[in-house]
């Protein structure tokens, strides 16, 4: 069974810290599933929930997943397992692809994902009163396992997505596309956002990107 732990009641109801992965990754990503509720099933997301699922059944007595829910901080969510170092808690987050590399290759957590784990960590801080030096992300398709530092400037970064998220869900307003076009590229709701079209509206010697053919392309791969 997984335990879940909570702390505290506020006046806010507590959002997912899954859709404020979404909401680094592109704000109207967010919106459009956290406000509108649109969601589709792409192979990522069949795939990362069956990277989950097996991580599940692989999972021996040092590992333990957790739900957790804080009103005081205003998220919830479930970490992919715990593990104690020396004395330290630390949440680890499983991810199917690859991890982001700087310049000199070396390899990094992609800025959604580092803020998944920060936001993790500020649970287990205020659900447990412990206090996390870091946190880890895998990535599968590389096998590479990515440190995050528990600092200051993170916990900050986390209350400040809080807070934009709160400030999103009030808003009747879609954000606009992300300036980014490669990001459309691997979103699961780009059939439904349609950011080419508005660019092509926009700018009409603008040069669509075939979104959905590489979305084929990759179930294709995948399945
Ligand atoms: S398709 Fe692009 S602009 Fe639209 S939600 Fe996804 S990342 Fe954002």
């Amino acid at each position: 069974m997984i335990p879940t732990l909570s702390s505290s009641a506020t006046e806010h109801e507590t959002i997912r810290v899954n859709v404020l992965h979404a909401l680094a990754y592109c704000p109207r990503l967010f919106y459009l599933e956290e406000v509108e509720e649109l969601f589709t099933q792409d192979a990522a997301v069949f795939a990362g929930r069956r990277l989950h699922a097996e991580l599940e059944k692989e999972q021996d007595e040092e590992w333990e997943e957790l739900v957790l829910e804080s009103a005081e901080l205003g998220l919830r969510g479930k970490v992919d397992a715990l593990r104690t170092r020396n004395g330290q808690v630390i949440p680890y987050e499983h991810k199917r692809g690859r991890c982001y590399r700087d310049r000199d290759n070396k390899p990094q957590a992609w800025e959604s994902d580092r803020l998944q784990i920060l936001a993790y960590a500020c649970l287990i801080e205020v659900v447990a009163g412990i206090t996390l030096l870091e946190g880890r992300i895998r990535y599968h398709a590389d096998n590479v396992v990515v440190k995050i530092p528990i600092t200051d400037f993170g916990r900050q970064q986390v209350q400040d997505a809080i807070q934009q998220a709160r400030q999103l869900r009030q808003s009747s307003e879609r954000p606009p596309i992300a300036t980014n076009e490669r990001l459309c590229v691997r979103c699961s709701l780009a059939p439904v956002c349609l950011p080419e079209e508005t660019r092509l509206a926009q700018d009409p010697e603008h040069r669509p990107l075939r979104l959905f053919q590489k979305m084929m392309t990759e179930k294709l791969f995948t399945f």
